[in-house]
């Protein structure tokens, strides 16, 4: 018995790889970038989650993001339990969808309408759909290094997955598709200026604090100079929640930093664990979309009765007293790294907002995707390995956020900063 049990993830991965490209359903979980074989999970409790072969780790992936309560939270698994025994699925109007449209229109501070879609690649797409619709433009711009889900034209540089694999964009996107998207450096307010002033812009899409290049924050005034720029040339402005949305504040990055964006995307959070999206915006640019405008938009499992209700049961348990507890964790964590970067002589940075937090192998300060890029990744890939070993799993990509929940109770965060110790000290000469 004990033999196959030990076997079980190296068997499974076979198997996967013969029947998945890279034996995943997402690039980035394949372990390209740093090497190893990736654990097969099989169960998640609070912060930690355990494999095929029976180890545990402490979980900073936390299914990227979604799971700002951690595996397995009891109020959402009873959440979806209870919906479950009513029904998966109605193709039909609930209950619970209005809830939920009216927790997330109260604490995003643009919202007056959402719509309600199955991932942040479909809000992505129908953001840009919808501001598209509304303009009659046809260009947008992007930043390198945002990652905005893979609809086709928000796929140049489009941050950690693509840049994990070295890749500039993605083969299957038409030049025409491509030649409507205009790239620019994150916190360069003045190239994005220059671009609105030359091209009609329908949109300025942004994550308003980058997470897929790693953590970084805007600079301070860079996004409320979008909105400036965006008034004065007819773009719309769209920012992209889907990380930040109900995890840096209820209100997301704009509620913080006092910029209101014409239309929002949201997901992660908001679906507690379960595939969700939505975007949103005022009355009357959601006036736009059908059934009440001309802009298309469907979706067979949209408003799913049990993505809403575990969306539904993590956001009630989001009160001032938790994003309190995940910014003290969030700093805890950091000081802890820094010491450890400190003792250890490595040359390594921490970037952090709340509970999103990276360590760059780079003592550049991380502004854009050129510094990111700068980062020591077979380092980083070694530093990877090293902390897997010690049972604490990271993002496999150096240009990922660590994800941190309100499980990850101090004992845990100790864990994690005594194997970071000892993880620098081995990786670093
Ligand atoms: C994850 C992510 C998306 C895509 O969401 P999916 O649910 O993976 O399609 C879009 N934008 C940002 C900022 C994201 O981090």
């Amino acid at each position: 018995m004990s033999t196959t049990s030990v076997a079980r993830n190296e068997e499974l991965l076979a198997r996967a790889e013969a029947l998945m490209p890279g034996g995943v359903s997402s690039p980035v979980r394949a372990y390209r970038a740093v090497g190893g074989h990736p654990p097969f999970i099989v169960a998640g409790e609070g912060c930690r989650v355990r494999d095929a072969d029976g180890r545990t780790f402490v979980d900073l992936v936390c299914s990227w993001g979604p799971l700002i309560a951690g595996h397995a939270h009891p109020a959402v698994v009873a959440a979806i339990e209870r919906q479950a025994r009513l029904g998966t699925s109605y193709g039909a109007p609930t209950p619970l969808e209005v809830e939920l449209a009216a927790e997330v229109v109260a604490a995003v501070p643009s919202l007056e309408m959402v719509r309600f879609v199955s991932s942040g690649t479909e809000a992505a797409m129908s953001a840009l759909r919808l501001a598209r619709a509304a303009t009659g433009r046809a260009a947008i711009l992007k930043f390198a290094g945002c990652y905005h889900g893979h609809a086709d034209a928000l796929l140049s540089k489009a941050g950690s997955g693509l840049a994990t694999l070295g890749l500039p964009g993605s083969a299957g996107v038409t030049p025409e598709t491509a030649a409507d998207t205009i790239t620019v450096a994150y916190n360069d307010a003045s190239a994005v200026r220059d671009v609105a002033e030359r091209v009609p812009l329908a949109a300025i899409v942004v994550e308003p604090f980058a997470g897929n290049m790693g953590c970084v924050p805007p600079q301070p005034g860079f996004l409320e100079e979008l909105r400036r720029i965006a008034d004065a040339t007819g773009a719309l402005l769209v920012f992209d929640e889907v990380i930040t949305g109900f995890r840096l504040a209820r209100g997301g990055a704009q509620s913080i930093v006092g910029v209101r964006p014409d239309i929002t995307t949201l997901g992660k959070v908001i679906g507690g664990g379960l595939p969700v999206g939505a975007y949103g915006a005022s009355r009357a640019l959601m006036s736009q979309v059908a059934p009440l405008g001309p802009m298309y938009q469907a979706g067979t499992l949209s408003g799913n009765p049990l993505a809403m209700a575990a969306g539904l049961a993590t956001l009630r348990l989001l009160d001032d007293g938790a994003y309190a507890r995940l910014e003290a964790a969030g700093a805890w964590l950091e000081a802890g790294l820094n010491d450890a970067i400190r003792s250890s002589g490595a040359r390594a940075r921490v970037q952090r907002a709340g509970s999103l937090l990276t360590l760059f192998f780079t003592d550049r300060v991380v502004r854009d995707e050129d510094d990111a890029m700068t980062s020591d990744r077979e380092r980083f890939a070694a530093f990877h390995r090293a902390m897997l070993r010690r049972g604490v799993m990271l993002p496999p990509s150096q240009f990922e956020c660590w994800f941190l929940s309100l499980a990850h109770d101090d004992p845990a965060l100790e864990e994690i900063v005594t194997a970071a110790r000892a993880s620098l000290k081995e990786v670093t000469p």
